[in-house]
């Protein structure tokens, strides 16, 4: 039984970014970054007033002064300020030539003579943003390696950049198997159950950075299992397969893999979902791919181990391919609420929710993580509101409420990471 970590290790060799391509920007939310982004203008391309207010010489100093003009953002003015006379001027807008500073409305009046009065001395450059102040030109923005989150995709359409090369969204399958199972909606025939582990590992993947290719059930027969995998090669980066991976009978995937490529483990130390195995299986040359390899996750049967392992394992590499520098789960600590039973075997991935607790950690704040219940591989429920997995070591007896222990999230802001 491999280590949870040496086979992370195996999966990150393996697992390579994809070729970049370029993209318009509105469809690059979440993806990476394959060249910097500079500014080939500044930002404020003009020197911009700050406030509502009038623009003046501040030299002028406090006092009453005729209106020379209004400028509205974006405008210029069609007038220069002279030393003696103040402008109208909104937020956003270009300040006239001869003006070196902007007074907020707040500290002026409407004179009687109709001229303005200006009630307070202002400094030069103040409430003005210098061009180039936000951005400056050539400055790069952003760097090779970063994850396009809402700021991002601000900032490149602030300097005027529409398309962005980026790596490719992993595409991949995802397929369940076993004669059991059953499409939800269908009726339920005696000894059957509803294919939970399709619907959660597409979304799964969707929810890691992936492009779902649905490949549906496979029935325990060979043959049929064989062509769905051929079929699964030819048109994905990777090929989650889910159930037949046990030691019964009619656990086929490991030796269908076994046959088509590489299988670099079949047995992981880990609670739940020891029987996961990891291969690599050439592509046929399309004459336009030359060398692919196409990875295949054959996860457990049991939905709790199915997207334990999916999390652990093959989120990382949907990642790896997609780009991604940090693939892996963040980590954080956590404080129990209530004793944990632990594994005298196996370390184990418990479910658990986090909450932030003002009180932990002497006032200053902490994670507190609360158990989602009973740990049975086959229930879902136990991940059910979970948002963290607690990395609970191999070990007897148990754990005291008070311990601090290491937590992978499971919830990812978008963003540079
Ligand atoms: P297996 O790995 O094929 O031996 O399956 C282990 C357990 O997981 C069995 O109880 C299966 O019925 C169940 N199982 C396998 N695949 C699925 C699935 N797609 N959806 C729900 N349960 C499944
Ligand atoms: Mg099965």
């Amino acid at each position: 039984m491999l280590p949870v970590a040496e086979a992370l290790e195996i999966v990150l060799r393996e697992a390579q970014p994809l070729p970049p391509r370029r993209l318009p920007a509105a469809q690059a939310l979440g993806l990476v970054l394959a060249e910097e982004v500079r500014a080939a203008a500044p930002l404020p391309p003009f020197a911009a007033s700050i406030k509502d207010g009038y623009a003046v010489v501040a030299a002028d100093g406090p006092g009453v002064y005729p209106l020379a003009g209004r400028i509205a953002a974006g405008e210029m003015a069609d007038f220069v300020l002279q030393p003696g006379a103040v402008a109208y001027i909104t937020t956003g807008a270009p300040l006239p030539r001869g003006a070196d500073a902007v007074v907020q409305v707040e500290d002026t009046r409407v004179a009687a003579n109709g001229g303005v009065e200006i009630l307070r001395a202002a400094r030069p450059g103040e409430d003005v943003r210098p061009v180039g102040y936000d951005i400056a030109t050539g400055a790069q923005v952003l760097s090779a390696g970063e994850r396009l989150g809402p700021a991002e995709l601000g900032l490149i359409a602030a300097v005027g950049v529409t398309d962005l090369l980026v790596y490719a969204r992993p595409r991949v399958g995802v397929l369940s198997t076993g004669d059991e199972l059953t499409l939800p909606g269908a009726p339920l025939l005696p000894g059957r159950i509803y294919d939970s582990n399709g619907p959660t590992l597409r979304a799964a993947v969707e929810w890691a950075g992936g492009e779902v290719v649905d490949l549906g059930i496979g029935p325990d027969v060979e043959s049929v299992l064989r062509v769905a995998l051929d079929h699964a090669i030819g048109t994905c980066d990777i090929i989650l397969t889910s159930g037949g991976v046990s030691m019964g009978e009619l656990d086929l995937i490991k030796k269908l893999v076994a046959a088509a490529g590489t299988v670099h483990f079949g047995r992981l130390r880990m609670k739940p979902g020891k029987p996961c195995t990891f291969a690599t299986l050439p592509a046929p040359d399309t004459g336009t791919e030359g060398g692919r390899k196409v990875l295949l996750f054959g996860l457990p049967g049991n939905p709790v181990s199915s997207l334990v392992t999916f999390y652990l394992l093959g989120l990382p590499a949907v990642r790896r391919l997609g780009g991604w520098k940090n693939s892996t789960l963040p980590r954080v600590q956590a404080v129990l609420d209530a004793p944990v039973q632990l594994d005298s075997t196996r370390p184990e991935y418990h479910r658990a929710r986090l909450t932030w607790d003002e009180t932990l950690h002497g006032g200053s704040g902490g994670w507190l993580a609360t158990s989602t219940g009973s740990q049975a591989s086959s229930r879902l429920l136990s991940m059910h509101g979970a948002n963290a997995l607690l990395e609970l070591p191999q070990a007897e007896g148990q754990l005291p409420a008070g311990a601090v222990v290491a937590a992978l999230l499971l919830t990812q802001a978008t963003g540079s990471q």
